[in-house]
């Protein structure tokens, strides 16, 4: 399925998908409301004290949908208690029964609750893994049973003026979906529509739909599809957005970042949930900062009229990385074609304060073990800071692989002609000048410049500027030793729309220059603080390129600590699945339904395997949804019973009711047998 399908007024511009209104409660989603920031409660549904506790405490805390856990009729009876005690306390938070296999549950917890969560993958249906064979008979025979299944609760919630969240997620569909479309964003989905064509055939149309999945890149396809199905069959209902089983601390904010916040810069997203393996308390100030920022960045488009159409050549609904030609960074570091992006890191120390930029350097390598600096940007804002490039050059260039020096206006090429350049190592040189659209004649001459000196030139212009005389220069040259990148957004775009304007001006005139993704203070909103703004704008830049295929090297600029701007710019890579440096964790948030304490096993699962490159471990709570929706994970961790874990490779159980307190070793025992393990360094 590609490209015909619209999804969104514009990847240039960010302008909102106005939805179907839905009423949670007193709580309108959708439509032209703030985008609605919700969580869930981790404690047990029937502990009604410490799940109104936890309630009032994300009421209190800013959240503005509350989801409980509903997994028997015993849970569900008790949310009619824990309903009147949160009114009692004078707090009218909507809260919403998350349900996943029983009709009987749900039928209970819709007379206590302001809205329900269904999904489709289980609700009624059949996830037993089993390979079937549906004729399609047989399928329309399952879709009878199903609508007789579903009917019930959707004619309850219309009586009671419920709302209904049809929630799938990756690795949770049916057997019937997973046989005839896979485990596929288009199966996540037709199942969703599926469920919403039954609630339609009762006239019921409060609805809001979720297409969660831990793995960013397939949750964004899934949502972009949704949407241009729904538009097909004239559905417009809300979104509401989440990166399901996202882990703990950094690497769970950078994926949801890039999850949410390429959705949201599209104009998709009503209201959402950062899944944390935390306190649910520490998701809601993410939340609110991601949806502050989108809803900064729709206002400040909302007055700009739509540009005409640009030219896209990239399909939104199916990876692929943008085709790119080979360039040595330095040192055996290539950018560009099938190379993983490469991390380059700016140091904000001038070029005369050469110590400390060494000290940053090896403290930074130390730090990263494998994962290391492979550019190191130094801006050389004088020509006579030139003169302190060779020192730096004979200390750091057996350690650095790639230099690039970022030139200042005042520097021009007659300088850089009269400077004698350091004599080994220079194919680890990159020259970085932002070039005007005036500058066009001294744009190829910089080019020149660096290709008889074998040096990489990097060209930092808008997408306007290329299409125009720069493009006109550069084209009969090619792009031989070309990167391009941006460093602020054009005008009327944002900085996602201006790189994504770039990379088609670039097919257009130099198809195969490698595009660096730079992460500067004019590319954000506000880059003060680390984890409200350098991480998650960063993440929302370099993630939404990553998953578009656009992007052979990035930089954190914005970040002035070198071995926190290197750590981030690897999570980021991580997050997007670009280039893998570590272990990928896919941890549940905890639920009512969690089967041990998953904070504390998922750090101990953390500190003792975090250094396996390319191994995914899924920890999660329980069996009833945990081993589908681990979806892609090599090996899981599963709580089974209480005290006991069930150990998974892929999807097939291994070892059941393992005592929880040899688990962790069993665990390492099963990576080693599968000849996935290394010894930590
Ligand atoms: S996998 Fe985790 S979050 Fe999902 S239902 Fe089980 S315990 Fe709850």
């Amino acid at each position: 399925m590609s490209s015909p399908l619209d999804y969104c007024a514009s990847r240039f511009q960010a302008k909102r998908r106005i939805s179907r209104e839905v009423l949670v409660g007193g709580v309108g989603v959708g439509g032209t409301n703030p985008i609605r920031i919700q969580s869930m409660t981790t404690t047990n549904t029937q502990d009604v004290e410490a799940t109104v506790k936890q309630t009032l405490a994300l009421a209190e805390a800013g959240c503005e949908i509350v989801r409980i856990t509903a997994p028997n009729k015993k849970a569900a009876e008790a949310l009619g208690e824990i309903s009147k005690k949160v009114r009692a306390a004078k707090c009218d938070v909507p809260l919403v029964a998350d349900i996943h296999f029983l009709p009987s549950a749900a039928m209970e917890a819709v007379k206590h609750v302001e809205k329900i969560r269904i999904n489709p993958g289980n609700y009624a249906d059949k996830k037993k893994f089993a390979v079937l064979e549906y004729t399609d008979a047989a399928y329309n025979e399952e879709l009878e049973r199903l609508h007789e299944a579903f009917s019930p609760i959707v004619l309850r919630c219309k009586e009671l003026g419920r709302a209904m969240r049809i929630g799938t997620n990756h690795g949770s569909l049916s057997d019937r979906i997973m046989n005839r479309f896979g485990d596929s964003p288009l199966g996540m989905v037709e199942s969703a529509l599926e469920f919403i064509r039954i609630a339609e055939s009762h006239n019921y149309q409060d609805i809001c739909l979720s297409m969660k999945a831990s793995n960013p890149k397939v949750m964004i396809e899934a949502y972009r599809l949704a949407v241009a199905r729904m538009d097909q069959e004239a559905m417009n209902y809300t979104l509401h957005l989440g990166v399901t089983e996202a882990g703990d601390g950094e690497d769970a904010r950078v994926k949801s970042a890039i999850g949410i916040g390429t959705l949201l810069n599209d104009g998709l997203g009503d209201t959402i949930r950062v899944s944390l393996t935390e306190d649910p308390i520490y998701e809601i100030p993410v939340a609110r900062d991601l949806a502050d920022k989108a809803m900064a960045l729709w206002k400040q488009h909302e007055d700009i009229e739509l540009s005409e159409t640009t030219k896209d050549s990239i399909d939104p609904f199916t990876f692929q990385k943008r085709s790119t030609r080979v360039i040595e960074l330095g040192n055996g570091c290539n950018i560009g074609g099938e190379t993983v992006p490469a991390v380059i890191v700016k140091t904000h120390h001038s070029i005369d304060a050469i110590a400390p930029i060494i000290q940053e350097v090896c403290a930074a390598q130390m730090d990263l073990k494998d994962s290391k600096i492979e550019g190191l940007q130094v801006a050389i804002q004088h020509p006579e800071d030139l003169a302190h490039f060779a020192s730096l050059h004979e200390a750091l260039h057996t350690v650095v692989k790639a230099f690039v020096l970022e030139l200042g206006t005042d520097v021009d090429l007659s300088d850089l002609e009269t400077y004698e350049w350091p004599e080994d190592g220079l194919a680890g040189i990159t020259l970085l000048q932002h070039i005007a659209q005036e500058d066009a004649f001294y744009a190829a001459s910089f080019l020149q410049f660096c290709r008889d000196k074998g040096f990489n030139c990097a060209i930092d212009c808008n997408a306007d500027a290329l299409r125009d005389e720069i493009g006109v220069q550069l084209q009969p040259m090619g792009s031989e030793n070309l990167i391009l990148t941006r460093s602020s957004p054009a005008d009327a775009r944002h900085p996602v729309g201006s790189y994504r304007a770039l990379a088609e001006a670039a097919n257009d005139f130099v198809p195969d220059a490698p595009i660096w993704i730079r992460n500067t203070a004019e590319n954000t909103l506000d880059p003060k603080s680390y984890f409200s703004d350098r991480l998650l704008e960063s993440s929302i830049l370099s993630g939404a390129l990553l998953c578009d295929g656009i992007g052979d090297a990035i930089s954190i600029e914005t970040e002035p600590q070198l071995a926190k701007a290197t750590t981030l710019a690897y999570n980021i890579l991580q997050g997007a699945r670009s280039r893998i440096s570590k272990t990928e964790f896919v941890a549940c948030p905890s639920c009512g339904r969690t089967l041990f304490d998953l904070q504390s096993v998922t750090r101990k699962i953390r500190s003792r395997t975090d250094h396996l490159k390319g191994v995914t471990i899924a920890i999660m709570g329980c069996i009833v949804n945990g081993p589908g929706e681990m979806a892609d994970a090599d090996f899981g961790y599963v709580g089974g019973a209480p005290a006991k874990i069930n150990l998974y490779v892929g999807k097939e159980c291994v070892k059941y009711n393992v005592p929880a307190a040899e688990a962790l070793d069993r665990l390492i025992d099963l990576i080693k047998e599968h000849g996935k393990w290394v010894e930590p360094a």
